[in-house]
């Protein structure tokens, strides 16, 4: 489903990833750990590209992300073409960047009303739906200063999976809830997960990549150290640089 083939990207003269191969099947959570600047936030937005990367490969569904290829060589998608590829990705982010002037259904229907073009009584039926997915039923009439964090974010996640993504990518999405929040919104994503959603969690708890992936990255200083099976991983890390962070973390 998603494939990174040797990806790299630098900001001037700092390599952020040197060469990343990575991959997750259809259906499969991966969850990417790393200390702070390892370039885990890059990565994730070369995924949908809104970084462009210096070498290497990405593509999601077999589709080369922001690029198209012809005759052997690739020649970079237009904005627009970018736009309507990202279409299939969703995204959350550290902070909800819910729009604050509008209700939660309200921010859920911009999207789909507007790049796919979907009647307002349609995405609205939709969005309360996705509402009562992530357990906010009652809340569609809320605007976002009057829901707590963690209710903001499960909104963010609804309003992502409005455009019916195919893979969904993470940013930290708790890091930045009170500690009591954070397990609302980590339920909602192990819904998401059990119900088969391709996932890519960049995240500090542990305790749901342990329970929650199929396979764990460890990332530092742009290179992918050490990948596998979580439990595996967090319980018995092969390289140095991975015992040295899990044991600040954990
Ligand atoms: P954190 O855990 O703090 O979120 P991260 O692993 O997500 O860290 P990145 O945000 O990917 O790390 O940043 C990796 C490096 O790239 C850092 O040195 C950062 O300063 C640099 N960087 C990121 N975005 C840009 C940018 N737009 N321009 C220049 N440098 C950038
Ligand atoms: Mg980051």
């Amino acid at each position: 489903m998603v494939l990174a083939d040797r990806v790299s990207k630098s900001f001037g003269a700092n390599k952020v990833l040197r060469s990343i191969s990575l991959s997750v099947d259809a259906g499969e959570v991966l969850c990417i750990v790393g200390p702070s600047g390892s370039g885990k936030s890059t990565f994730l937005r070369c995924i949908n590209h809104l970084e462009r990367v210096d070498a290497g490969r990405l593509s999601v569904e077999g589709q080369l992300v922001g690029y198209r290829e012809k005759g052997g060589r690739l020649y970079e998608l237009k904005p627009k073409e970018a736009a309507f590829q990202r279409r299939e990705i969703g995204m959350v982010f550290q902070r909800f960047n819910l729009f604050p002037h509008l209700t939660a259904v309200e921010n859920i229907i911009q999207a789909p009303m507007r790049v796919k073009r979907m009647s307002k009584a349609k995405a609205t039926a939709r969005a309360m739906e996705l509402m009562e997915r992530v357990g906010l039923g009652d809340k569609g009439d809320y605007y976002p200063a009057h829901l707590s964090g963690g209710q903001q974010q499960r909104v963010a996640i609804a309003r992502a999976l409005a455009m019916d993504p195919k893979l969904m990518l993470f940013d930290e999405p708790t890091s930045a809830l009170d500690p009591e929040l954070v397990g609302e919104v980590l339920d909602v994503m192990k819904g998401l997960a059990k119900s088969g959603m391709t996932m890519i969690v960049v995240t500090h708890e542990m305790g749901f990549a342990r329970e929650v992936a199929d396979s764990l990255v460890f990332m530092d200083g742009g290179v992918v150290v050490e990948s596998g099976d979580p439990r595996q991983v967090l319980t018995a890390p092969q390289h140095g640089r991975t015992k040295a962070f899990l044991s600040k973390v954990l």
